[in-house]
Protein backbone atom coordinates (compact mmCIF):
# COMPACT_ATOMS: atom_id res chain seq x y z
CA UNK A 1 0.00 0.00 0.00
CA UNK A 2 2.30 2.71 1.13
CA UNK A 3 5.24 3.97 1.94
CA UNK A 4 6.62 4.00 5.31
CA UNK A 5 6.03 6.17 8.10
CA UNK A 6 7.43 7.08 11.38
CA UNK A 7 6.52 9.51 14.14
CA UNK A 8 8.00 9.02 17.37
CA UNK A 9 6.37 8.75 21.05
CA UNK A 10 5.33 11.38 22.65
CA UNK A 11 6.54 12.30 26.37
CA UNK A 12 3.05 11.91 28.00
CA UNK A 13 -0.17 9.78 28.06
CA UNK A 14 -1.41 11.98 25.92
CA UNK A 15 0.95 12.34 23.44
CA UNK A 16 2.11 15.95 24.07
CA UNK A 17 5.65 16.87 23.07
CA UNK A 18 8.56 17.28 25.72
CA UNK A 19 8.20 20.94 27.30
CA UNK A 20 10.49 23.55 26.19
CA UNK A 21 10.36 26.38 24.43
CA UNK A 22 6.83 26.57 23.42
CA UNK A 23 6.09 23.21 24.79
CA UNK A 24 7.10 21.74 21.47
CA UNK A 25 10.02 18.97 21.71
CA UNK A 26 13.08 20.25 21.22
CA UNK A 27 14.50 17.02 19.74
CA UNK A 28 11.54 14.62 19.50
CA UNK A 29 13.89 11.53 18.37
CA UNK A 30 15.96 12.31 21.71
CA UNK A 31 14.29 9.03 23.22
CA UNK A 32 15.93 7.00 20.29
CA UNK A 33 19.26 4.90 20.53
CA UNK A 34 21.51 7.08 18.42
CA UNK A 35 21.57 4.69 15.65
CA UNK A 36 18.12 5.19 15.23
CA UNK A 37 17.89 8.53 15.32
CA UNK A 38 20.53 8.52 12.40
CA UNK A 39 18.12 6.24 10.27
CA UNK A 40 15.11 8.17 10.66
CA UNK A 41 16.14 12.06 10.82
CA UNK A 42 15.93 12.95 7.69
CA UNK A 43 12.96 10.64 6.77
CA UNK A 44 9.62 12.24 5.52
CA UNK A 45 7.58 9.46 7.11
CA UNK A 46 9.57 8.12 9.91
CA UNK A 47 10.06 11.36 11.24
CA UNK A 48 6.85 13.99 11.96
CA UNK A 49 9.42 16.93 12.04
CA UNK A 50 11.34 15.84 8.75
CA UNK A 51 8.14 15.40 7.04
CA UNK A 52 8.33 19.66 6.87
CA UNK A 53 11.55 19.74 5.30
CA UNK A 54 12.24 16.34 2.98
CA UNK A 55 10.64 15.08 0.36
CA UNK A 56 9.78 11.47 -0.78
CA UNK A 57 8.87 9.27 -3.65
CA UNK A 58 7.16 6.22 -4.86
CA UNK A 59 8.08 4.00 -8.11
CA UNK A 60 5.54 2.31 -9.72
CA UNK A 61 7.39 -1.08 -10.63
CA UNK A 62 5.11 -3.55 -9.13
CA UNK A 63 1.61 -4.65 -10.94
CA UNK A 64 0.86 -7.46 -9.53
CA UNK A 65 -0.61 -8.16 -6.65
CA UNK A 66 -0.89 -11.67 -4.48
CA UNK A 67 -3.83 -11.23 -2.21
CA UNK A 68 -7.51 -8.95 -2.81
CA UNK A 69 -8.36 -6.62 -0.01
CA UNK A 70 -11.97 -5.16 -0.30
CA UNK A 71 -10.82 -1.37 0.01
CA UNK A 72 -8.16 -1.71 -2.88
CA UNK A 73 -8.96 -1.39 -6.49
CA UNK A 74 -5.81 -0.65 -8.62
CA UNK A 75 -5.99 1.73 -11.19
CA UNK A 76 -3.20 2.71 -14.14
CA UNK A 77 -3.87 5.39 -15.83
CA UNK A 78 -5.27 7.82 -13.52
CA UNK A 79 -4.04 11.26 -12.69
CA UNK A 80 -7.09 12.63 -10.83
CA UNK A 81 -6.89 10.37 -7.37
CA UNK A 82 -4.95 10.38 -4.86
CA UNK A 83 -5.14 7.30 -3.24
CA UNK A 84 -2.66 3.94 -2.81
CA UNK A 85 -2.67 1.52 -5.48
CA UNK A 86 -3.91 4.44 -8.24
CA UNK A 87 -0.52 5.24 -10.77
CA UNK A 88 -0.17 7.39 -13.70
CA UNK A 89 2.28 4.60 -15.62
CA UNK A 90 3.84 1.04 -14.60
CA UNK A 91 7.38 1.44 -14.68
CA UNK A 92 10.23 -0.84 -15.71
CA UNK A 93 13.31 -0.79 -13.40
CA UNK A 94 15.70 0.48 -15.64
CA UNK A 95 12.55 3.11 -16.24
CA UNK A 96 12.42 3.58 -12.42
CA UNK A 97 16.35 3.78 -11.74
CA UNK A 98 16.27 6.76 -14.26
CA UNK A 99 12.99 8.84 -12.74
CA UNK A 100 14.69 8.35 -9.48
CA UNK A 101 18.03 9.75 -10.58
CA UNK A 102 16.06 12.72 -12.33
CA UNK A 103 13.64 13.29 -9.20
CA UNK A 104 16.84 13.43 -6.88
CA UNK A 105 18.36 15.29 -9.19
CA UNK A 106 15.76 17.94 -9.05
CA UNK A 107 14.11 18.03 -5.79
CA UNK A 108 17.66 17.54 -3.58
CA UNK A 109 15.64 17.64 -0.50
CA UNK A 110 14.08 14.04 -1.42
CA UNK A 111 15.82 11.67 0.72
CA UNK A 112 13.33 8.65 0.23
CA UNK A 113 12.56 5.43 -2.82
CA UNK A 114 9.87 3.78 -2.18
CA UNK A 115 8.38 1.10 -3.59
CA UNK A 116 4.34 0.51 -2.74
CA UNK A 117 2.78 -0.63 -5.69
CA UNK A 118 0.57 -0.52 -7.30
CA UNK A 119 0.28 -4.15 -6.68
CA UNK A 120 2.17 -5.55 -3.72
CA UNK A 121 6.09 -5.32 -4.21
CA UNK A 122 7.02 -8.38 -2.62
CA UNK A 123 4.82 -10.32 -5.87
CA UNK A 124 6.97 -8.74 -8.12
CA UNK A 125 10.33 -9.42 -6.42
CA UNK A 126 12.66 -9.43 -9.87
CA UNK A 127 11.13 -5.86 -10.54
CA UNK A 128 11.54 -4.63 -7.18
CA UNK A 129 14.86 -5.95 -6.22
CA UNK A 130 16.48 -4.80 -9.53
CA UNK A 131 15.42 -1.80 -8.62
CA UNK A 132 16.48 -1.98 -5.34
CA UNK A 133 19.75 -3.03 -6.25
CA UNK A 134 20.45 -0.47 -9.38
CA UNK A 135 19.74 2.11 -6.69
CA UNK A 136 21.76 1.39 -4.38
CA UNK A 137 25.10 1.05 -6.70
CA UNK A 138 23.59 4.43 -8.39
CA UNK A 139 22.09 6.75 -5.61
CA UNK A 140 23.88 5.36 -2.20
CA UNK A 141 22.56 8.76 -0.57
CA UNK A 142 18.87 7.35 -0.88
CA UNK A 143 16.81 5.82 1.61
CA UNK A 144 15.20 2.74 0.37
CA UNK A 145 12.03 1.31 1.47
CA UNK A 146 9.10 -0.91 0.61
CA UNK A 147 5.83 -1.35 1.80
CA UNK A 148 4.04 -5.35 1.42
CA UNK A 149 1.15 -7.14 2.61
CA UNK A 150 3.35 -9.49 4.50
CA UNK A 151 2.03 -12.38 2.92
CA UNK A 152 5.06 -13.06 0.72
CA UNK A 153 7.63 -11.74 3.27
CA UNK A 154 9.29 -14.18 5.26
CA UNK A 155 10.92 -15.84 2.60
CA UNK A 156 12.53 -12.53 1.07
CA UNK A 157 13.62 -11.19 4.76
CA UNK A 158 17.27 -11.93 3.92
CA UNK A 159 17.35 -10.52 0.15
CA UNK A 160 15.30 -7.15 1.71
CA UNK A 161 18.22 -6.72 4.12
CA UNK A 162 20.97 -7.78 1.68
CA UNK A 163 20.04 -4.70 -0.61
CA UNK A 164 20.10 -2.60 2.70
CA UNK A 165 16.57 -1.26 2.99
CA UNK A 166 16.22 -0.52 6.52
CA UNK A 167 12.64 0.42 6.23
CA UNK A 168 10.00 -1.78 5.91
CA UNK A 169 5.75 -1.68 6.14
CA UNK A 170 3.70 -4.25 6.10
CA UNK A 171 0.09 -3.76 6.08
CA UNK A 172 -1.52 -5.50 9.19
CA UNK A 173 -5.67 -5.18 9.66
CA UNK A 174 -5.68 -8.00 12.09
CA UNK A 175 -4.61 -10.87 13.69
CA UNK A 176 -7.98 -12.45 13.97
CA UNK A 177 -8.56 -14.75 10.86
CA UNK A 178 -12.52 -14.38 11.41
CA UNK A 179 -11.98 -10.73 10.92
CA UNK A 180 -9.81 -10.92 7.94
CA UNK A 181 -12.21 -12.94 6.22
CA UNK A 182 -14.61 -9.52 6.20
CA UNK A 183 -11.72 -7.69 4.54
CA UNK A 184 -9.61 -10.10 2.13
CA UNK A 185 -11.97 -12.26 0.11
CA UNK A 186 -9.33 -14.30 -1.22
CA UNK A 187 -5.02 -14.85 -1.74
CA UNK A 188 -2.96 -16.73 -4.29
CA UNK A 189 -0.71 -18.82 -2.21
CA UNK A 190 1.61 -21.95 -3.29
CA UNK A 191 -0.16 -21.29 -7.26
CA UNK A 192 -3.44 -22.18 -5.59
CA UNK A 193 -6.10 -19.33 -4.64
CA UNK A 194 -7.54 -19.64 -1.74
CA UNK A 195 -10.90 -17.62 -0.11
CA UNK A 196 -12.17 -16.91 3.43
CA UNK A 197 -11.01 -17.43 7.05
CA UNK A 198 -8.61 -19.96 5.69
CA UNK A 199 -6.86 -17.28 3.23
CA UNK A 200 -6.98 -15.04 5.91
CA UNK A 201 -5.22 -17.01 8.84
CA UNK A 202 -2.77 -18.01 6.41
CA UNK A 203 -2.02 -14.10 5.73
CA UNK A 204 -2.32 -13.32 8.66
CA UNK A 205 0.71 -16.25 9.90
CA UNK A 206 2.66 -15.25 7.36
CA UNK A 207 2.75 -11.04 8.37
CA UNK A 208 3.44 -11.83 11.65
CA UNK A 209 6.58 -13.85 11.12
CA UNK A 210 7.70 -11.60 8.41
CA UNK A 211 7.44 -8.87 10.75
CA UNK A 212 9.11 -11.15 13.74
CA UNK A 213 12.09 -12.10 11.20
CA UNK A 214 12.90 -8.01 10.35
CA UNK A 215 12.65 -6.76 13.60
CA UNK A 216 15.11 -9.90 14.75
CA UNK A 217 17.57 -8.36 12.15
CA UNK A 218 17.54 -4.30 12.90
CA UNK A 219 15.10 -3.28 10.84
CA UNK A 220 12.53 -0.56 11.43
CA UNK A 221 9.08 -1.98 10.55
CA UNK A 222 6.22 0.43 10.29
CA UNK A 223 2.58 -1.77 10.41
CA UNK A 224 -0.30 0.40 8.55
CA UNK A 225 -3.79 -0.80 9.50
CA UNK A 226 -6.76 0.34 7.38
CA UNK A 227 -9.47 1.77 9.91
CA UNK A 228 -12.71 0.07 8.60
CA UNK A 229 -15.81 1.00 11.05
CA UNK A 230 -17.65 -1.96 11.92
CA UNK A 231 -15.51 -4.46 10.90
CA UNK A 232 -11.98 -4.34 12.82
CA UNK A 233 -12.45 -0.34 14.63
CA UNK A 234 -11.89 -2.04 18.24
CA UNK A 235 -9.61 -5.47 16.84
CA UNK A 236 -6.98 -2.44 16.47
CA UNK A 237 -6.20 -2.01 19.65
CA UNK A 238 -5.02 -5.85 19.90
CA UNK A 239 -3.28 -5.20 16.43
CA UNK A 240 -1.27 -2.47 17.96
CA UNK A 241 -0.90 -4.65 20.80
CA UNK A 242 0.56 -7.52 19.35
CA UNK A 243 2.69 -5.56 16.63
CA UNK A 244 4.53 -3.43 19.61
CA UNK A 245 5.10 -6.84 21.60
CA UNK A 246 7.25 -7.95 18.15
CA UNK A 247 8.79 -5.01 18.11
CA UNK A 248 7.21 -3.23 15.90
CA UNK A 249 8.85 0.54 15.31
CA UNK A 250 5.17 2.44 14.60
CA UNK A 251 1.82 2.05 13.70
CA UNK A 252 -0.27 4.05 11.16
CA UNK A 253 -3.48 4.06 11.47
CA UNK A 254 -5.18 5.12 8.08
CA UNK A 255 -9.25 5.70 7.63
CA UNK A 256 -10.31 3.72 5.36
CA UNK A 257 -11.06 5.19 1.93
CA UNK A 258 -14.19 3.78 -0.11
CA UNK A 259 -16.24 5.87 -2.38
CA UNK A 260 -18.51 4.03 -5.07
CA UNK A 261 -16.63 6.32 -7.71
CA UNK A 262 -13.41 4.18 -6.77
CA UNK A 263 -15.02 0.58 -7.69
CA UNK A 264 -14.17 -0.90 -4.78
CA UNK A 265 -15.98 -3.59 -3.12
CA UNK A 266 -16.40 -1.44 -0.01
CA UNK A 267 -17.05 1.37 -2.33
CA UNK A 268 -19.92 -0.05 -4.04
CA UNK A 269 -21.29 -1.67 -0.85
CA UNK A 270 -21.36 1.36 0.97
CA UNK A 271 -19.22 0.59 3.66
CA UNK A 272 -18.63 3.75 4.97
CA UNK A 273 -14.43 5.07 6.43
CA UNK A 274 -14.21 6.76 9.60
CA UNK A 275 -14.79 10.40 10.76
CA UNK A 276 -11.80 12.55 11.49
CA UNK A 277 -12.47 12.20 15.54
CA UNK A 278 -12.99 8.14 15.40
CA UNK A 279 -9.57 8.20 13.79
CA UNK A 280 -8.34 10.12 16.29
CA UNK A 281 -9.91 8.59 18.65
CA UNK A 282 -8.46 5.43 17.80
CA UNK A 283 -4.90 6.72 17.39
CA UNK A 284 -5.12 7.80 20.95
CA UNK A 285 -6.32 4.69 22.20
CA UNK A 286 -3.71 2.49 19.81
CA UNK A 287 -0.64 4.48 21.74
CA UNK A 288 0.44 4.07 24.81
CA UNK A 289 3.99 4.56 24.73
CA UNK A 290 3.97 3.15 21.19
CA UNK A 291 4.88 5.67 18.12
CA UNK A 292 1.83 6.41 16.20
CA UNK A 293 1.91 8.03 12.48
CA UNK A 294 -0.52 10.97 12.16
CA UNK A 295 1.12 12.70 9.00
CA UNK A 296 0.60 9.66 5.91
CA UNK A 297 -1.11 11.26 3.05
CA UNK A 298 -1.89 7.82 1.67
CA UNK A 299 -0.05 8.33 -1.23
CA UNK A 300 -0.12 7.50 -4.49
CA UNK A 301 2.12 4.20 -5.81
CA UNK A 302 3.77 6.99 -7.97
CA UNK A 303 3.90 9.78 -5.47
CA UNK A 304 6.60 12.55 -6.16
CA UNK A 305 7.50 15.58 -3.51
CA UNK A 306 7.01 16.36 -0.06
CA UNK A 307 4.10 15.01 1.73
CA UNK A 308 0.41 16.34 0.62
CA UNK A 309 2.08 17.59 -2.99
CA UNK A 310 2.38 15.27 -5.78
CA UNK A 311 5.13 16.74 -8.95
CA UNK A 312 4.74 13.43 -10.89
CA UNK A 313 3.79 15.36 -13.77
CA UNK A 314 7.02 16.79 -14.15
CA UNK A 315 8.91 13.59 -14.24
CA UNK A 316 7.22 11.68 -17.01
CA UNK A 317 9.05 9.24 -19.09
CA UNK A 318 9.54 11.77 -22.12
CA UNK A 319 10.01 14.76 -19.71
CA UNK A 320 12.80 12.40 -17.87
CA UNK A 321 14.43 11.24 -21.47
CA UNK A 322 14.87 14.93 -22.34
CA UNK A 323 17.12 15.50 -18.72
CA UNK A 324 20.48 15.34 -18.70
CA UNK A 325 21.51 13.79 -15.26
CA UNK A 326 24.77 13.89 -13.79
CA UNK A 327 24.49 12.41 -10.44
CA UNK A 328 27.51 12.55 -8.91
CA UNK A 329 27.32 16.51 -9.08
CA UNK A 330 23.45 16.20 -8.19
CA UNK A 331 24.83 14.31 -5.06
CA UNK A 332 27.10 17.35 -4.02
CA UNK A 333 24.25 19.32 -4.31
CA UNK A 334 22.20 17.19 -2.47
CA UNK A 335 24.38 17.14 0.34
CA UNK A 336 24.67 21.12 0.15
CA UNK A 337 20.64 21.00 0.36
CA UNK A 338 20.48 18.81 3.25
CA UNK A 339 23.08 20.32 5.18
CA UNK A 340 21.39 23.82 4.69
CA UNK A 341 17.78 22.00 5.40
CA UNK A 342 19.66 21.04 8.55
CA UNK A 343 21.11 24.19 9.92
CA UNK A 344 17.27 25.80 8.97
CA UNK A 345 15.80 22.97 11.89
CA UNK A 346 18.36 24.11 14.68
CA UNK A 347 17.78 27.00 14.08
CA UNK A 348 14.25 27.35 14.13
CA UNK A 349 14.55 24.73 17.55
CA UNK A 350 16.88 27.71 18.85
CA UNK A 351 14.08 30.28 18.08
CA UNK A 352 11.29 28.28 19.52
CA UNK A 353 13.81 27.67 22.83
CA UNK A 354 13.98 31.90 23.23
CA UNK A 355 10.32 33.12 22.27
CA UNK A 356 8.81 30.83 24.97
CA UNK A 357 6.07 33.10 26.73
CA UNK A 358 4.97 31.41 30.19
CA UNK A 359 1.48 31.00 30.34
CA UNK A 360 1.12 33.13 33.89
CA UNK A 361 2.57 35.91 32.50
CA UNK A 362 -0.83 36.34 30.52
CA UNK A 363 -2.41 37.25 33.66
CA UNK A 364 -4.31 40.27 33.01
CA UNK A 365 -6.13 40.49 36.47
CA UNK A 366 -4.11 41.58 39.42
CA UNK A 367 -5.27 38.32 41.08
CA UNK A 368 -2.44 36.59 43.18
CA UNK A 369 -0.01 34.49 40.51
CA UNK A 370 -1.69 31.54 39.87
CA UNK A 371 -0.24 28.12 40.74
CA UNK A 372 1.13 26.18 37.41
CA UNK A 373 -2.17 25.61 35.24
CA UNK A 374 -4.05 23.12 33.13
CA UNK A 375 -5.97 25.18 29.95
CA UNK A 376 -8.47 23.20 28.04
CA UNK A 377 -6.89 22.01 24.81
CA UNK A 378 -7.82 23.86 21.23
CA UNK A 379 -7.44 22.85 17.74
CA UNK A 380 -5.31 25.04 15.63
CA UNK A 381 -5.45 24.40 12.02
CA UNK A 382 -2.29 25.50 9.71
CA UNK A 383 -1.45 26.13 6.26
CA UNK A 384 2.00 25.35 5.23
CA UNK A 385 3.85 23.91 2.01
CA UNK A 386 7.29 22.47 4.03
CA UNK A 387 9.98 24.62 5.63
CA UNK A 388 7.92 24.06 8.89
CA UNK A 389 6.93 27.61 8.59
CA UNK A 390 3.24 29.46 8.05
CA UNK A 391 3.93 29.95 4.34
CA UNK A 392 0.53 29.33 2.09
CA UNK A 393 -2.19 31.86 1.05
CA UNK A 394 -5.62 30.67 2.58
CA UNK A 395 -6.79 30.30 -1.01
CA UNK A 396 -4.02 28.46 -1.98
CA UNK A 397 -4.24 25.39 0.54
CA UNK A 398 -4.74 21.90 -0.21
CA UNK A 399 -4.78 20.68 2.69
CA UNK A 400 -4.46 22.04 6.76
CA UNK A 401 -2.31 20.66 9.45
CA UNK A 402 -3.80 20.04 12.49
CA UNK A 403 -2.13 20.86 16.00
CA UNK A 404 -3.53 20.84 19.13
CA UNK A 405 -2.25 23.15 22.12
CA UNK A 406 -2.83 22.86 25.68
CA UNK A 407 -1.67 24.78 28.43
CA UNK A 408 0.43 22.43 30.78
CA UNK A 409 1.82 23.35 33.92
CA UNK A 410 3.65 26.72 33.02
CA UNK A 411 4.31 25.67 29.64
CA UNK A 412 1.88 25.34 26.28
CA UNK A 413 2.37 21.44 24.66
CA UNK A 414 1.73 21.64 20.85
CA UNK A 415 1.65 18.41 19.03
CA UNK A 416 0.53 17.64 15.80
CA UNK A 417 -2.80 15.72 15.18
CA UNK A 418 -3.60 14.89 11.27
CA UNK A 419 -3.29 16.15 7.89
CA UNK A 420 -6.75 17.14 6.34
CA UNK A 421 -6.93 17.82 2.47
CA UNK A 422 -9.29 20.50 1.09
CA UNK A 423 -10.60 21.32 -2.48
CA UNK A 424 -8.56 24.43 -3.41
CA UNK A 425 -10.31 27.75 -2.67
CA UNK A 426 -8.66 30.12 -4.99
CA UNK A 427 -6.89 29.00 -8.36
CA UNK A 428 -6.82 31.90 -10.19
CA UNK A 429 -8.07 33.14 -13.42
CA UNK A 430 -11.66 31.69 -14.37
CA UNK A 431 -11.31 28.25 -11.87
CA UNK A 432 -12.74 30.27 -9.20
CA UNK A 433 -16.42 29.60 -9.74
CA UNK A 434 -16.77 26.97 -7.26
CA UNK A 435 -14.92 28.86 -4.67
CA UNK A 436 -17.77 29.33 -2.41
CA UNK A 437 -19.30 25.51 -2.43
CA UNK A 438 -15.05 24.68 -1.98
CA UNK A 439 -15.56 27.38 1.06
CA UNK A 440 -17.94 25.79 2.40
CA UNK A 441 -16.31 22.20 2.62
CA UNK A 442 -13.28 23.78 4.12
CA UNK A 443 -15.12 25.20 6.85
CA UNK A 444 -16.62 21.34 7.36
CA UNK A 445 -13.73 19.80 7.02
CA UNK A 446 -11.81 21.78 9.58
CA UNK A 447 -14.59 21.08 12.19
CA UNK A 448 -13.24 21.55 15.82
CA UNK A 449 -10.42 23.45 15.23
CA UNK A 450 -10.72 27.10 17.10
CA UNK A 451 -8.11 29.58 14.71
CA UNK A 452 -6.78 28.77 11.53
CA UNK A 453 -3.27 30.12 10.76
CA UNK A 454 -2.23 30.88 7.23
CA UNK A 455 -0.11 33.44 5.73
CA UNK A 456 -2.90 35.56 4.04
CA UNK A 457 -6.49 35.60 3.59
CA UNK A 458 -8.58 37.20 1.78
CA UNK A 459 -11.80 39.50 3.07
CA UNK A 460 -14.43 37.14 2.41
CA UNK A 461 -13.65 33.95 3.67
CA UNK A 462 -12.05 35.48 6.62
CA UNK A 463 -15.77 36.89 7.01
CA UNK A 464 -17.18 33.50 6.38
CA UNK A 465 -14.90 31.65 8.90
CA UNK A 466 -15.78 34.05 11.74
CA UNK A 467 -19.26 33.32 11.09
CA UNK A 468 -18.33 29.31 11.35
CA UNK A 469 -16.92 30.58 14.75
CA UNK A 470 -13.12 29.73 13.53
CA UNK A 471 -10.65 32.59 14.06
CA UNK A 472 -8.69 33.16 11.18
CA UNK A 473 -5.31 34.41 11.46
CA UNK A 474 -2.47 35.55 8.79
CA UNK A 475 -0.37 37.44 11.29
CA UNK A 476 2.48 34.82 11.70
CA UNK A 477 3.51 34.18 8.06
CA UNK A 478 7.02 32.32 8.06
CA UNK A 479 6.76 31.41 11.42
CA UNK A 480 7.68 27.86 12.82
CA UNK A 481 4.25 26.67 13.14
CA UNK A 482 4.90 24.99 16.88
CA UNK A 483 5.83 28.79 17.70
CA UNK A 484 2.85 30.85 15.86
CA UNK A 485 0.53 27.93 17.26
CA UNK A 486 1.61 28.43 20.96
CA UNK A 487 1.73 32.13 20.48
CA UNK A 488 -2.02 32.41 18.63
CA UNK A 489 -2.86 29.55 21.55
CA UNK A 490 -1.74 32.26 24.31
CA UNK A 491 -3.54 34.69 22.29
CA UNK A 492 -6.91 33.15 22.93
CA UNK A 493 -6.58 31.97 26.13
CA UNK A 494 -6.01 35.59 26.82
CA UNK A 495 -8.99 36.86 25.05
CA UNK A 496 -11.45 33.84 26.42
CA UNK A 497 -12.10 32.08 23.38
CA UNK A 498 -11.05 28.97 24.87
CA UNK A 499 -13.42 29.37 27.44
CA UNK A 500 -11.42 30.62 30.37
CA UNK A 501 -12.00 34.21 30.96
CA UNK A 502 -8.14 34.98 32.38
CA UNK A 503 -5.27 32.59 32.37
CA UNK A 504 -5.42 32.99 36.15
CA UNK A 505 -9.18 31.53 35.46
CA UNK A 506 -8.24 28.59 34.17
CA UNK A 507 -10.12 25.80 35.33
CA UNK A 508 -7.65 23.68 36.90
CA UNK A 509 -4.42 24.25 39.14
CA UNK A 510 -2.13 21.56 38.98
CA UNK A 511 0.48 21.18 41.73
CA UNK A 512 3.75 22.80 41.37
S1 LIG B 1 2.97 9.69 3.79
FE1 LIG B 1 2.87 8.68 1.78
S2 LIG B 1 4.89 7.86 1.53
FE2 LIG B 1 4.71 8.32 3.70
S3 LIG B 1 3.93 6.47 4.69
FE3 LIG B 1 2.13 7.64 4.14
S4 LIG B 1 1.56 6.89 2.11
FE4 LIG B 1 3.66 6.24 2.47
Amino acid sequence: MALEALDQPTSSAAGGCASSGCGSSSDKLAHLPEHIRAKVHNHPCFSEDAHHHYARMHVAVAPACNIQCHYCNRKYDCSNESRPGVVSEVLTPEQAVAKTLAVAAEIPQMTVLGIAGPGDPLANPERTLATFRALTEKAPDIKLCVSTNGLALPELVDEICQHNIDHVTITINCVDPEIGAKIYPWIFWNNRRIKGVKAAQILIEQQQKGLQMLCDRGVLVKVNSVLIPGVNDEHLKEVSRVVKAKGAFLHNVMPLIAEPEHGTFYGLMGQRGPSNDELQALQEACAGDMAMMRHCRQCRADAVGMLGEDRGAEFTLEKIAAMDIDYAAAMQRRAEVHAAIEANRTAQQQQRNETFVPITSLKRSSKPKPAPLAAPPARIAVASSGGGVINVHFGHAREFLIYEAAGVGDRVDVRFLAARKVDLYCAGGDTCGDAEDALAKTIRTLAGCTAVLCSKIGIEPWDRLEAAGLVPNGEHAMEPIEDAVAAVYHELLAAGRLGVEDAADAPVALSA
